[in-house]
């Protein structure tokens, strides 16, 4: 056994495998990657460092399918607004006004929190700038996630910085792939990520799908958030939000759309057919008042279905255990007691986000010779948890950040005792201070 074995002994390890099991014993972890599950015997794992995790519950790293972490810096400085003033009062002009250096404190703090709330895969909208900085941030971070450059050649009251021509928009991003997809040993992987429809035009839109088709690329972008994006496609194309991205090429298997608030069972029929997941936002779409995406009727149709908190400004946490708690609540007023049950919760933020990627062969559950992606949570002492009942109703319900004690990806230790492992994270926060005032500062030019 190699030196950077790791043998968690005595765990209540929640698989998430095809049977859901759940299962009493220990785990192995060898270069990253789980070599066994249950009774280990110790000429199996002779010479690997032992932890004792008695008491602690182990559970799959989750698995968050829309996040923007370009936009952590604006955190609690977007709030009570609708969409459409929010993007062009704040977002925007936040955006244009980021640096390579702001955006990479902006990816880290993002990334601290994410990583001490147990998440370990991302797929990452950017900015339309400086996307190689968000990219160095999570290889530093060790975390996996699918980044990309948000692409924008349309729009009113567009910062000129953001207003991209199509032909270079689309020649970055595809720099971008070349460059990211596949790096940090596999870690990186790239995903073409056209704001919305309202920000592109038809032909970046076509090119897009075209693009994701010849390289295997998914795609990643924000559909039917808000009632106007079917005004708008219905004015200029004379279709829904999802119909026109279908007629554009850009739905399929390999497609993640953020919200699906706004939709009917035409286009449920689209993203069921075609196989385009819907990441569920429901803190975001709660504080920007789009609604509530119909999560039973997705389940009905058999539409892939993810969890994610998108930006900070939006929300305002990058936290899944807040996100699966209103996942599961949201829908019962609408639906009775039974609709989102606890155990699908957690399907939502570990497998099906890792299906929606097309990484659940390497994360998503506990499962031998998948990557060591692994959050491990202290429940049994915490007044708030305890002392007892259903796992999964415990972990959705009751759970929150602090029961981390320890997450692991890809076999790293990421955090230990509640803490980030070699992130000096008041250094960090004093650094993200200073970016902060410099971007606010540089914003007001291109407030419209
Ligand atoms: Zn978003």
């Amino acid at each position: 056994m190699s030196k950077r074995a790791l043998w968690l002994q005595n765990a209540t390890v929640v698989t998430m495998n095809d049977d859901r099991e759940v299962v009493e014993g220990d785990l192995l972890i060898e270069d990253g990657e789980i070599r066994a599950i249950g009774e280990i015997g110790a000429e199996e794992a002779e010479g690997a460092e032992v932890r004792d995790l008695s008491g602690h519950v182990v559970i799959p790293g989750f698995v968050q399918c829309h996040i923007h972490l370009c936009q952590t810096l604006m955190r609690n400085h977007a709030d009570d607004m609708t969409l459409i003033d929010w993007l062009r009062g704040r977002i925007w002009p936040y955006e244009a006004a980021l640096t390579a250096e702001t955006l990479s404190v902006s990816a880290q703090v993002g990334l601290a929190e994410l990583i001490l709330g147990g998440t370990t895969a991302i797929l990452d909208m950017g900015t339309v700038h400086h996307t190689d900085a968000i990219g160095e941030a999570v290889a530093e971070s060790g975390i996996r996630a699918h980044i990309g450059k948000c692409m924008m050649d349309h729009g009113d009251r567009v910062p000129p910085p953001l207003n991209e021509d199509t032909d270079d928009s689309v020649r970055e991003s595809l720099r971008l792939y070349e460059t990211w997809d596949g790096a940090a040993d596999g870690r990186i992987r790239y995903a073409f990520a056209p704001r919305f429809a309202v920000s592109c035009t038809e032909e970046l839109l076509r090119r897009v799908g075209e693009a994701s088709a010849d390289l295997e690329c998914p795609i990643h972008t924000h559909s039917s958030e808000t009632e106007f994006e079917n005004e708008f496609t219905r004015e200029y194309y004379g279709l829904s939000n999802i119909a026109f991205l279908e007629e554009v090429g850009m739905t399929g298997g390999r497609s993640v759309f953020a919200h699906g608030v706004h939709v009917d069972d035409d286009d449920c029929r689209i993203l069921a057919d075609t196989r385009t997941t819907i990441c569920h936002c429901p803190s975001s779409n709660l504080k920007l008042a789009s609604g509530i995406a119909n999560m039973p009727r997705y389940d009905e149709f058999g539409v892939p279905v993810a969890l994610g908190a998108d930006g900070a400004p939006c929300n305002n946490n990058l936290d899944a255990f807040v996100e699966m708690r209103l996942a599961a609540l949201l829908q019962k007023p609408f639906h009775g007691p039974r609709a989102m049950p606890a155990d699908r919760v957690l399907e939502l933020a570990t497998i099906d986000g890792a299906r929606a990627l097309g990484i659940d062969d390497e994360t998503g559950s506990v499962e031998v010779g998948k990557s060591a992606d692994l959050v491990v949570l202290r429940l049994d002492d915490d007044p708030g948890c305890g002392p007892g009942g259903e796992l999964a109703a415990r972990i959705v319900y009751s759970a929150q950040k602090h029961n981390v004690r320890q997450v692991y990806a890809s076999g790293r230790q990421l955090v230990d005792d509640g803490e980030l492992v070699g992130v000096d994270t008041e250094r960090l926060m004093a650094r993200a201070r200073q970016a902060h005032h410099e971007v606010v500062e540089r914003m007001e030019s291109f407030i419209t």
